[in-house]
């Protein structure tokens, strides 16, 4: 039906009913094309069984396929002059709950117990503020929520460098960070021309599905995405220079050198280079010598 929010005609409507100006500073980019709202719902993995969590609803696009297609569905608003847009665009759908509150902020856990089935299917969907991007999905698979997937709308180039492979200029410790909790795929590149108001970067669809656990073993996470980060410092340098740098009051180059031969990693090769499996290798060796 074309009386769905998103369309550019009833987005227009909404927006001049309430007088609503957007907010560069929340990124505020809504969507108005119902084909790429049905993509995502699609590849989320959405259906009548699962659940489904929102970051950012705006006025409604997204919220409302979802509506539709779930079960239930729980959003996260945190700008109060879209409370009353959304009650007024939502209305029709009673399986949906707005939470005003700032995602980074929220007990997402607490409010899984509370409103969803112990054993539901619950998939994290949003087209997301492309200013937080990073510090939200990381928050979010840092707490090890009870959800199958996150599949949302980001800017193509952080896209690009959470689903890439080694060797390849998109792969960094963001890859290492994002790929040790999920399997991370793009689905699709996006155009800028549906959205209002069109942002200034190309997006993608990213999907990430969460892992039972990670895929390597890591002795200590907290050490070790600090050796990962390093091994990246400066992108050009070489393993054992960066991991000089980064070790400069613990050991030489030449000890460096040495730890790295007995692991079988040779220390001119740039991080890079180097699969999460070495990552892990290297971090767990380094941190065995640090106890
Ligand atoms: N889902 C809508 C759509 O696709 O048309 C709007 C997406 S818009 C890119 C991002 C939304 O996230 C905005 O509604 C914005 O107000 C909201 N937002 C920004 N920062 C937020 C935060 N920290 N917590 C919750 N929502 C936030």
């Amino acid at each position: 039906t074309n009386r769905y929010i998103a369309t550019p005609i009833r987005t227009k409507e909404i927006l001049n009913k309430y007088k609503f100006t957007f907010k560069k500073s929340l990124g505020q980019n809504f969507l108005i094309d119902v084909n790429i709202l049905k993509n995502i719902i699609k590849h989320a993995g959405i259906n009548k069984e699962t659940g489904a969590i929102e970051i950012g609803p705006g006025i409604g696009a997204l919220t409302e396929q979802l509506a539709v297609h779930a079960d239930n569905v729980v959003a996260y608003e945190i700008d109060q002059r879209l409370l009353p847009i959304l009650d007024d665009t939502l209305q029709g759908y009673s399986n949906v709950r707005v939470i005003h509150e700032d995602i980074l902020k929220a007990n997402v856990h607490e409010m899984i117990k509370e409103q969803f089935e112990p054993e539901q299917p619950v998939h994290i969907v949003a087209n997301l503020p492309y200013y937080i991007t990073t510090p939200i999905l990381m928050k979010l698979l840092r707490e090890k929520l009870p959800v199958s997937s996150l599949t949302v709308m980001i800017q193509k180039e952080v896209a690009d460098r959470m689903a890439a492979k080694p060797n390849s200029k998109s792969y960094g410790s963001l890859t290492i960070a994002i790929q040790y909790y999920t399997h991370a795929e793009v689905v699709m590149n996006v155009p800028k021309s549906v959205f209002m108001p069109q942002p200034n970067v190309d997006s993608s669809i990213l999907k990430l599905t969460t892992r039972e656990k990670p895929p390597v073993h890591v002795d200590n996470e907290d050490y070790f995405f600090p050796i990962v980060q390093a091994c990246f410092a400066q992108r050009r340098k070489t393993l054992r220079n960066n991991l000089t740098s980064h070790f400069k009051d613990v050991y030489d180059k030449g000890e460096i050198t040495t730890i790295l031969n007995e692991i079988g990693i040779d220390g001119t090769r740039r991080g890079e280079s180097l699969t999460m499996e070495e990552f892990a290798i290297l971090a767990n060796s380094f941190y065995k010598r640090s106890l």
